[in-house]
């Protein structure tokens, strides 16, 4: 029988914190030749810091943004947010302004009331901020030369620029490795980010990513992994956020970090306790044992 087979490997699995939610899915891991990576908490730490801050509003002070954006990123539970959060100094409470409003919209950003007026926080794109805009902005700043793999947080009031971030993440210590020994597989790899072409395309080219899909709405991620199971690939995607649960629900299998969200956690099909890479090339060769021993 090959019952005890698959058991063995599901043990051995769980013991290198590789979680399996059914049997299933470690049959099925050897046939994949697509793997679709999440760029911030999966390909990177996703522990990003605020490397450099503007607050240019014409009519807001300085210490009353960082009331207000302090007062709405506490909310989320977004790595960036997170982030600004910690560059941020804490704010007594009894001055802190009033949301009325709080909505989070997965791969885009924030959005609050706060006293009548419309603050958004988030990318470029979703905030109005123009391209052209933002290398502007961006060539004021001294020291930061051409292209930058910085993440750019942009802070609106009704829709005129009030603040913006740079933020910096570190691509983790085995992605490089885990990347090529999949390309070495002749697995494809693909990112798709809610990041934009620049933050994108830096992290990408660190980890050697063969394709790169960036500015990815949850739904954007989910038709690029329906593509290639469309071209008969079998794809798997991994990934931390709640914006990736969707794609990693439709992916042949889904493979969440550990330390992700609850909703990818609930979601995925395989789950990576310690957000260690490196583990999902160990699981695969897992099941290409399996299907050695079951053949
Ligand atoms: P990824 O797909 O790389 O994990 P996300 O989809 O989580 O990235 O985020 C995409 C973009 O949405 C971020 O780069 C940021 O611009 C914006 N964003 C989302 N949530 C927030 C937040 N709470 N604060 C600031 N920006 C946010
Ligand atoms: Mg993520």
């Amino acid at each position: 029988s090959t019952m005890p087979a698959l058991l063995a490997s599901l043990s051995n699995a769980a013991r290198h914190g590789i979680l399996f939610k059914s049997g299933v899915f470690l049959e099925k891991l050897n046939m994949v030749n697509v793997i679709a990576f999440d760029k911030t908490g999966t390909l990177t730490e996703g522990c990003p810091t605020v490397q450099h801050v503007e607050y240019i509003h014409s009519s807001t002070s300085r210490e009353d943004l960082v009331q207000i954006i302090h007062a709405i990123e506490k909310n989320s539970n977004h790595p960036l947010a997170k982030a600004i959060l910690s560059a941020i100094q804490a704010v007594p409470k009894e001055t802190a302004p009033e949301i009325t409003v709080y909505e989070d919209i997965p791969g885009l950003g924030v959005r609050a009331l706060v006293h009548g007026t419309v603050w958004k926080i988030g990318s470029r794109g979703w905030t109005g901020i123009s391209e052209k805009q933002e290398h502007q902005l961006l060539s004021t700043i001294e020291g930061l030369e051409g292209d930058t793999g910085y993440t750019v947080v942009y802070v609106t009031a009704d829709d005129e620029l009030a603040a913006y971030y740079l933020l910096g993440d570190t691509v983790r210590e085995e992605t490089v490795e885990a990347i090529q020994a999949l390309q070495e597989k002749q697995i494809l790899t693909l990112m798709l980010t809610g990041d934009t072409k620049r933050g994108a395309e830096s992290i990408g080219k660190l980890a050697n990513i063969d394709e790169i899909g960036y500015s990815c709405m949850p739904e954007d991620k989910v038709k690029t992994v329906k593509r290639w199971k469309e071209r008969q690939a079998v794809v798997a995607m991994i990934g931390d956020g709640v914006n990736d649960a969707p794609a990693l629900a439709v992916a042949d299998v889904g493979v969440a970090m550990g330390m992700g969200s609850d909703a990818a956690i609930e979601t995925a099909d395989v789950v990576l306790v310690k957000n260690d890479l490196s583990k999902l090339l160990y699981a695969i060769k897992l099941s290409e044992r399996l299907s050695r021993i079951v053949k």
